[in-house]
């Protein structure tokens, strides 16, 4: 972010006062003023845990080319294809193993297993991915600012949180052939609180999978 950026930012935010009861019309305003800068602030859904993220986006580059400071072509690719792997995958997750096999279809310089998990690591700590226990999900970050890059791309693939209508990946699916839809884990939790005997909120079949508890905030740092 340039100095200019980041000026035009702090001003926006100190000339708009923020009731805590109000925070999406603040958001609303603080985003009418950074319009000009393509930049804005945007709202998602860890599917972790089922808190509400902000983050600040620039709208003049959704794709990832706005990675290509940081990443080499090849990472780049190798980060594309992992994308295709999760955005395509049944539960929003590839795993190590995977990403590592998808290398020997690079058309770029192919990367080697060491460079590959040295990519991986960086992509988790610069929040594009999350890992946990060798398998790799979209973090809350990627999913936000990438939103409009995966909509455009995945469009036969992707499919929206029949609860909260953002796009899902790590979800439950209704088994029903002629249904199918996704709840993410989180908003399974949630909405199938207290409830017996749990049915499909939209063709009302059994659902069969194992309801997770709601998490408490305490994760709140966690992404
Ligand atoms: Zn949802
Ligand atoms: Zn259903």
């Amino acid at each position: 972010m340039s100095k200019l950026q980041r000026l035009f930012i702090n001003t926006a935010v100190k000339r708009t006062t923020y009731a805590p009861d109000k925070l999406e019309d603040f958001i609303d305003t603080i985003n009418s003023r950074l319009q000009p800068m393509f930049m804005q602030i945007r709202k998602g859904m860890s599917e972790n845990n089922g808190l509400q993220y902000y983050a600040l986006v620039n709208m003049a580059e959704t794709d990832i080319t706005r990675m290509s400071s940081d990443y080499a072509d090849n990472e780049l690719e190798l980060f594309r294809k992992t994308l295709d792997l999760i955005v395509c995958s049944e539960n929003g997750k590839a795993s190590s193993t995977d990403i590592l096999n998808s290398t020997d279809s690079m058309t770029t310089r192919k990367m080697k297993k060491s460079e590959t998990e040295h990519l991986l690591s960086r992509l988790v700590h610069d929040k594009w991915l999350s890992e946990k226990r060798g398998e790799y999900t979209l973090s809350t970050r990627c999913i936000i600012e990438m939103e409009p890059y995966i909509r455009t791309m995945y469009q036969d693939h992707i499919k929206v949180c029949h609860i909260c209508r953002n796009i899902a990946f790590q979800c439950q699916i209704c088994e029903n052939p002629t249904c199918g839809i996704k709840i993410h884990n989180p908003c399974v939790a949630r909405y199938f609180k207290g409830k017996s005997e749990p049915r499909c909120p939209s063709c009302d079949d059994f659902w069969p999978h194992e309801i997770p508890e709601v998490k408490r905030p305490h994760s709140q740092s966690r992404r």
